[in-house]
């Protein structure tokens, strides 16, 4: 048994006391303390990243990558479980790619916790830096053939013929559909909404941007009782004033932080490839020939920090990047919250947001 004491921020820069007991790999006890004494570590449940494409060059789209580095990787940065992202591939590579990350079960660090294939089914008008000679439309047999175990999470264009019927039976199969780069009108998302559509993807990036006549996917994300989006918190991608107005949309149960960083996060300024596109990344950007952003270079630590001090508002930020996530994927009897009887994924920081130590069902993962 152990047992941990730290802060639980509640607002406006108040914390109050907890103190927890891990046995085995599940959190048994919960106790809540009025005083909350300074010196002691912020305690959250573990971070969950449902778009992360790899790290320190290890590629999750590319079957030939050693990424055997990924899960401690993400774990140093509070990460305690993560879909492994494969972007828009060769339609004869997916098979290799697929049973090839079926290997991240068995290393250590964050949790693998299936795969959000992001693509094909995409907009070629809004296809970011995916590759547009491998996006096709989502007919049925694609998607029995592609949205195979462990794929949890597929994004795709809902606006595309066949979509709709996709979405469906996406859902029958157990994955969450998301819509993402994509120009769907506010009707076409709404359409998808009703046909069990699960999530938006980035919000804000790769869709039409928010118009007061024509309000799109965007707009229609916004409203409050749609499904919850990703947000990419890198300063970059988003305006924080976006982001803002956003949160006071939505809140911590409709957005969720993604990081959506490419493979070279972690890895010095160069020049890299993403699914066999050349990218450059510098210090704070990762970028197409033409200039247009290829992903971010954030850590989920990062994405925290920046929400929170866009939004003044860490104990939702802390949700926003737990329970909403595994409320996505179904987990919310095992994870995403600090309930007696729940999976021990935790995250102790600092009150810079730099982490400080990491566990995963009951076992440290990273130590400062
Ligand atoms: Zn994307």
């Amino acid at each position: 048994m152990r047992r941990i004491e730290g802060r639980l921020p509640l607002g406006a820069g108040a914390f109050e006391g907890v103190r927890l007991e891990i046995e085995g790999v599940h959190i048994v006890a919960v106790e809540r303390l009025p005083m909350a004494d300074p010196g002691l570590p912020i305690v959250s449940p573990g971070w969950i990243d449902l778009q992360c494409n790899g790290a320190l060059g290890g590629d999750f789209s590319d079957p030939e990558a050693d990424f055997d580095e990924v899960p401690s990787f993400l774990a140093r940065n509070g990460v305690t479980g993560y879909l492994a992202t494969v972007v828009t591939t060769a339609p004869e590579s997916y098979p290799a790619v697929l049973a090839r990350l079926r290997e991240l079960d068995n290393i250590p660090g964050a949790r693998f916790l299936g795969i959000h294939l992001e693509g094909p089914f995409l907009s070629p008008g809004h296809r970011g830096a995916h590759n547009p000679g491998w996006l096709m439309h989502p007919d049925r047999t694609k998607v029995e053939l592609l949205a195979v175990e462990p794929v949890r999470m597929v994004t795709l264009a809902p606006e595309l013929d066949g979509a709709l019927e996709a979405i469906s039976r996406l859902r029958e199969m157990g994955v969450v559909p998301s819509a993402g780069h994509s120009g769907a009108t506010y009707e076409e998302a709404r359409d998808a909404f009703a046909a069990g559509l699960g999530a938006g993807t980035h919000l804000f990036n790769a869709m039409p941007p928010l118009h007061h006549r024509e309000p799109g996917l965007a707009g229609a994300l916004l409203e409050s009782a749609s499904p919850p989006s990703g947000l990419i918190a890198d300063g970059i991608h988003l305006h924080p004033a976006m982001v803002r107005l956003a949160w006071r949309a939505r809140g911590p149960d409709g957005l969720f932080p993604v990081t959506d960083a490419v493979p070279a996060v972690g890895l010095p300024p160069g020049e890299y490839s993403l699914s066999g596109q050349r990218i450059w990344v510098d210090v704070e950007t990762a970028r197409m020939e033409d200039g247009r952003l290829a992903g971010s270079l954030l850590t989920m630590d990062r994405a925290i920090a920046n929400l929170a001090a866009w939004t003044g508002d860490l104990a939702g930020v802390l949700r926003a990047a737990s329970e909403t996530p595994a409320r996505i994927l179904g987990l919310s009897k095992r994870r995403g919250r600090l309930v007696p009887g729940l999976d021990a994924d935790l995250v102790l920081f600092d009150d810079g947001l730099n982490v400080l130590e990491t566990i995963v069902g009951g076992r440290t993962v990273h130590r400062r």
